[in-house]
């Protein structure tokens, strides 16, 4: 075992996961865990769903309790945030001093991309990241507002169906020809389109929104996407290109620094190039594989991409990734709001699966990631 300390950078799903899996191998040396943010690690899918709903309170959404972290003499603490990493020292600079490491474990995820068109707006405008942002949003979300969401993205249309939830007006301002476009393609992404259209949503597709599509809005709620949280990284001279470069054992370009999460650029050992991944189970999948490297059992993460997504009583499982080469066929089965089904077919391999509505349908859609050829 090694001497330790382990120091985590980032309070979030990835760097508690780290954490976690370090006990889980039996790590005994210390493990100190620095967040910016004033709570407990937490997870963020809850918050443009169950409790932007009003369904769940904020608590639920806490990867564990104050006691379960003492009880694994993990050192989480709050509210300090990391200015600078010295490779050559071994050592952070933080807002409560320096903290030397013998692992350094980067998990500082993302933030929201700004639009300032929308930020120069009358109507207040969110983003929605925190747990701050999903609470200021909720009580936005009023019976007759007129809530303007710019972005058909997964935050968008989530934020969608909480706003119809709550009987706001909603108008979505996508410049794709239709939501999730780049993701899904035409044959899945329009059945989104139906059912947002289903539920009232006013979709503007296929053009930038203005200045003038706002100024009616009671609310605007801004889901472009987000950027890589590589300042840090970078500044301390590590390999950064649209997220920390790592290899497949999670390790950067400096052996005792591990980079996990939203803002890992990972070379992929079964997709067979480099991807970055903003998804929950990826922050939980690679949080265990950095454990697994600074343990020593060197296992490779090696898990295809998987998200997915609740909207109204919508729900879906995604498998795989496209990727620049896209993909040749889509093949589907039954109906979108009932048992659902989908399979991106590239060269004869299935390279994406989606199941909606049939959480049994997990593991089965999962495993026909990567067969070829495709089952019939
Ligand atoms: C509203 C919302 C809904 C989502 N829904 C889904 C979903 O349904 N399905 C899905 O698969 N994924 C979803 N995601 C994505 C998923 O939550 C992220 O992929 C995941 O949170 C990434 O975890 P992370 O630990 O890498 O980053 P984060 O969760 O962003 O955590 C990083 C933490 O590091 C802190 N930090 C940054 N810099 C510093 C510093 N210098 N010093 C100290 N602390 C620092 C940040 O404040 C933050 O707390 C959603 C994301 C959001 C925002």
């Amino acid at each position: 075992m090694n001497a330790g300390p382990v120091v985590i950078v980032g309070g979030g799903l990835a760097g508690a996961s780290a954490a976690e899996a370090l006990r889980d191998r039996g790590y005994d040396g210390e493990v100190i865990l620095l967040g910016v943010e004033r709570h407990l690690p937490y997870e963020r899918p809850p918050l443009s769903k169950s409790v932007l709903l009003g369904d769940k309170e904020v608590g639920s959404a806490y990867v564990h309790d104050q006691t379960w972290w003492r009880d694994h003499d993990i050192d989480v603490r709050t509210g300090v945030e990391v200015h600078s990493v010295d490779l050559a020292g071994r050592r952070v600079v933080t807002s409560a001093g320096e903290q030397p490491y013998e692992w350094l474990v980067l998990a500082t995820g993302s933030e929201p991309r700004h639009l300032r068109l929308a930020d120069e707006a009358d109507a207040p405008v969110h983003y929605l990241r925190t747990v701050e942002d999903s609470l200021a949003l909720k009580d936005s979300l009023t019976d007759g507002a007129k809530v303007a969401i710019v972005g058909a993205g997964w935050i968008g249309l989530e934020v969608a169906s909480a706003a119809r939830a709550a009987k706001a007006h909603v108008t979505v301002y996508e410049t794709a020809d239709l939501p999730l476009l780049a993701v899904l393609g035409p044959e899945v992404a329009q059945h989104f389109a139906d059912l947002h259209t289903a539920h009232d949503v006013d979709l503007r597709l296929g053009a930038a929104v203005s200045s003038e599509d706002l100024s009616d809005a009671d609310v605007v709620v801004v889901g472009i996407g987000a950027a890589p949280r590589t300042e840090l990284a970078e500044a301390a001279g590590l390999a950064v290109d649209d997220g920390v470069l790592v290899d497949e054992l999670l390790r950067t370009s400096d052996d005792r620094v591990l980079a996990i999460g939203d803002i890992a650029n990972q070379q992929h050992p079964v997709l067979g190039r480099r991807v970055r991944v903003e998804h929950w189970d990826n922050a939980i999948g690679q949080g265990k594989a950095a454990a697994a490297t600074i343990t020593g059992a060197a296992e490779p993460y090696a898990k295809v991409p998987y998200f997915f997504t609740d909207q109204y009583d919508f729900g879906m499982e995604y498998f795989g990734h496209t990727g620049p080469a896209g993909y040749d066929r889509v093949q589907t089965r039954g109906d979108f709001n009932g048992p659902f089904r989908a399979w991106w077919i590239r060269d004869d391999v299935v390279v994406a699966a989606m199941q909606a509505n049939d959480w049994d349908a997990s593991d089965e859609t999962r495993a026909i990631v990567g067969q070829a050829p495709p089952p019939d």
